[in-house]
């Protein structure tokens, strides 16, 4: 299904306790695979799983009317994941037991675990949107790997904010034109600078009250970035693990990391999702990323045309007649070329 409309829930930035049956909410901000820091309106605890959670798990009703579904099999060893919103039951002191997991909202993550081998699984749950980190000007700008990372944000539902940074060196025409073929699209470009300043309010306002992951290639300066939206956030997103001691590159699950301020919200570390993967699919569950390709799509003469080679594609005179971008055509190519190679990481996507 295709949910690149559907505006992701946000999650909320407080929990009530519940008197009626002494479990508290909160959600997990750290760990994977039986120990969790889960943050709640007073403290954030240290929290095991409640053992049936590993083969079932309780979606109880949230305040927000997600549905009650139980006994759920599921078929990946960690049931929970950061970014989950939970109900513990205190156990004493800071420490806790996770007893039941409310309805996810927003996106999840999918990627591989290289641990264990066994496919995809989810490492953030809840996330709202992608910060897709570019520099103006050094390094260049690889366009490509936007389109990618909106390839892996459009099936979960996640919105793309682009951040064209380190704008105070200057945005070339070129890019300035190609970015607007984004901005037609629907996806909102914001120009940021942490040297000027430029744009840093704007970007602080759009992550308040949600859950975000920047991303981005080495050099884009998200370090920097983050830092300017809040001190030392940079150091938060990358640093030891709390809750394991562990350093970040020893863990596979990622970390959320609130924000001040009235609406608060949340950072994703980038240690977990360094290794994104496209979610496994067709060429046809790709082409459905591709918002331009929707009105076309039906007109195609193949049902289950993958508008690479087929004749009567829509698709293909679309981009012939300059109706759709030929670049962002092309990346739906490499793309679909990446797919049947099975080279579905993210590339040179890490933390700078
Ligand atoms: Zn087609």
């Amino acid at each position: 299904m295709n949910t690149s409309h559907a505006k992701p829930a946000s999650l909320p930035t407080t929990y009530a306790a519940s008197s009626r049956d002494g479990l508290l909410e909160g959600l997990i901000v750290d760990g994977s695979r039986g120990q969790y820091a889960v943050e709640t309106e007073t403290a954030t605890y240290r929290c095991t799983i409640r053992g049936r959670l590993r083969k079932q798990l309780d979606y109880t009703k949230s305040k927000g009317g997600g549905q009650r579904v139980q006994r759920v099999h599921v078929n990946v060893h960690d049931p929970v994941a950061v970014g989950d919103r939970v109900r513990i039951r205190p156990v004493g002191g800071t420490t806790g037991v996770i007893e039941e997991v409310v309805a996810r909202a927003g996106g999840a993550f999918s990627r591989r675990d290289p641990d264990a081998g066994r496919g995809t699984l989810t490492s953030v749950a809840g996330l709202d949107q992608l910060i897709a980190v570019f520099a103006a000007r050094e390094p260049a700008p690889h366009l490509r790997l936007l389109d990618r990372m909106i390839a892996v944000a459009e099936p979960q539902g996640l919105e793309v904010l682009v951040c064209l940074n380190k704008c105070d060196q200057g945005v070339a025409p070129w890019l300035a034109a190609r970015l607007e073929v984004y901005r037609a699209l629907g996806y909102r470009v914001l120009r940021t600078s942490a040297t000027s300043g430029e744009g840093v309010a704007e970007l602080r306002e759009a992550l308040a009250g949600r859950t975000s992951a920047f991303v981005g290639p080495s050099g884009a300066g998200k370090s920097s970035l983050l830092n300017a939206v809040q001190p030392g956030l940079a150091l938060a997103v990358s640093s030891v693990s709390a809750s394991t001691g562990k350093g970040r590159h020893t863990t596979t699950s990622a970390r959320l990391c609130r924000l001040d301020g009235p609406h608060g919200g949340y950072i994703a570390d980038t240690a977990g999702i360094r290794a994104l993967a496209l979610p496994p699919g067709s060429a046809g569950e790709l082409a459905r990323s591709f918002r331009e390709f929707h009105p076309y799509q039906a007109q195609c003469h193949l049902s289950d045309c993958t508008h690479v080679h087929e004749p009567g594609c829509a698709v293909r005179t679309a981009v012939q007649t300059g109706t759709i971008d030929g670049e962002r055509y092309a990346s739906y190519r490499g793309l679909v070329a990446s797919e049947t190679s099975r080279d579905d990481t993210m590339g040179d996507i890490h933390h700078t």
